[in-house]
């Protein structure tokens, strides 16, 4: 059995719908087809959410062309026997989530709870009108297996329940084609809407495939295969064959938008491959993303990055107890649910640093700041300060290790161009060399930092 997973940018037209269509069905053998909503669409459910909140009558034009995007895609491609229920369905959705906006406009409020239920309209009309086209397809309501639990602010996936749910679901499936939305999901306890979070169709698609043993996962999306970096950014990054999934993992939670990054562990974990693949040119052979290559040739994978970044430093005397002040930091930062992007320890042993989005900063701050409380009262932490506006450039393979001194030759290329290097880190795992720059040299950064990796 396979997952083929089909995002915004595959299922935004007609023409690229026909592709999907003819993707599925020359694939021989049981398949689960996971869509994201139509391109675009879950930015404009947002949109209008907070046009509608502030009062803005707008909302309802937008509600229209909505509607209308979704019957153009219907009455060109829904065979007729089936037109009347997948437009009667949509309609639904479309009346419902109309409904939600006007509540909105009522109450002049955006709560968390309205602004779930509105962008899964997305998923729930894309899901109907694909399985409607795709040829003997079977609908599935990801709402009913997909399940999430709160943790600090965030809805995370159960996990266990959701493995269990999909495993009764889908044994129905019975070598048919079934088809069902990504990214939607159900709180477990309360029942009301979640979801996996932005990109989170791709993770929807390897809870499946992990949790029906599936034997690959074909992530389908509009650029030829995971690529060097961003090719929005360095347009002569070429694809790359083949990754490992620490690799994969790490670009990943580094920026490369390519993959939702919660995506690689439950497949990784049941090592289950993952193909990227091109709709719009479905012939390219793609990136193969698996286990360690067993002997690495040495080469470098690629490069990403993320802004929006934060960094936080604690100054003092930190020689005597440098290793339990770096746990107590580490483990602070995980009982309150913030993610460490890196850590960065100058060998001076007067300082460390650690990064997080900036979203997180200020509560990572007030945690640090409680933590080494005691330090602080008696000096052996002279300062803990926060910097905003900063981005990682982060640099991926397995074999890094072999490249000697890697490191500090892309700190002296950056400084060269006049690029400031805030921080270097060796990252969560010994595949990724990090390097803290400022949000405004991202761009040249990083395309400093893939022409020396690459040319
Ligand atoms: P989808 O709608 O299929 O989920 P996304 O927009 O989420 O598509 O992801 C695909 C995009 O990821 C590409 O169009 C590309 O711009 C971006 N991207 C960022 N980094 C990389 C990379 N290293 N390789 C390939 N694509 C990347
Ligand atoms: N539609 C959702 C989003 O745009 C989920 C996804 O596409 O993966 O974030
Ligand atoms: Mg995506």
């Amino acid at each position: 059995m396979k997952v083929l997973k089909f995002g915004g940018t595959s299922v935004g037209t007609i023409e690229s719908l026909r592709n999907v269509k003819s993707i599925v069905e020359s694939l021989e053998g049981e398949k689960i087809v996971i869509v994201s909503a139509l391109g675009g669409l879950t930015d404009r459910l947002i949109a209008t959410a907070k046009k509608a909140s502030e009062g803005d009558a707008g909302f309802e034009q937008d509600v229209k062309e909505m509607a209308i995007r979704h019957h153009d895609i219907i009455d060109a491609l829904v065979a007729e026997e089936a037109k009347d229920y997948v437009r009667k369905t949509t309609d639904e959705f479309i009346s419902q989530l109309e409904d939600v906006y006007r509540g909105l406009s009522l109450i002049r409020d955006l709560p968390e709870r309205s602004m779930n239920q509105i962008v899964s309209f997305g998923e729930r009309m894309s899901s109907v009108i694909v399985a409607a086209i795709i040829k003997d397809a079977k609908h599935f309501d990801s709402l009913d297996y997909i399940k999430t639990e709160k943790w600090f602010n965030r809805n995370i996936a159960d996990r266990g329940l959701t493995e269990q749910l999909i495993r009764d679901t889908f044994s129905e499936l019975q070598g048919a084609t079934g088809v069902a939305g990504g990214f939607i999901s159900r709180d477990r306890d309360s029942g009301e809407i979640t979801n996996l979070g932005r990109g989170g169709s791709d993770y929807t698609a390897a809870l499946i495939a992990a949790a029906l043993d599936a034997e690959e996962l074909q992530i389908w999306t509009d650029v030829n295969g995971f690529m060097t970096a961003d090719p929005r950014i360095i347009p002569e990054a070429r694809v790359i064959p083949r990754m490992s999934f620490i690799e994969s993992m790490e670009l990943c939670s580094f920026g490369a938008k390519v993959i939702y990054p919660p995506t690689i562990y439950p497949v990784f974990h049941k090592n289950i491959p993952i193909k990227i693949l091109n709709t719009h040119n479905p012939s390219a052979p793609g990136t193969l993303i698996k286990e360690s290559k067993k002997e690495p040739e040495g080469g470098i994978c690629g490069v990403s990055s993320v802004r929006n970044t934060a960094m936080i430093t604690v100054e003092g005397d930190l020689t005597v107890n440098v290793a339990a002040i770096n746990s107590r930091t580490y483990n602070a930062m995980a009982r309150n649910g913030i993610s460490v992007y890196l850590v960065a320890q100058p060998g001076s042993d007067v300082s460390f640093s650690v990064a997080m989005t900036s979203a997180e900063s200020a509560r990572a701050l007030k945690v640090l700041e409680e933590e080494f409380a005691p330090e602080l009262q008696n000096g052996e932490v002279r300062s803990i300060q926060s910097t905003a506006d900063l981005a990682i450039i982060a640099v991926v393979g397995e074999a890094i290790k072999k490249h000697h001194g890697l490191g500090d030759r892309l700190v002296h290329t950056l400084q060269r161009h006049g690029i400031d290097v805030k921080a270097i880190s060796d990252g969560a795992s010994e595949t990724t060399i990090a390097l803290v720059v400022d949000n405004s040299n991202v761009e040249r950064g990083l395309q400093l930092v893939h022409g020396a990796c690459f040319s």
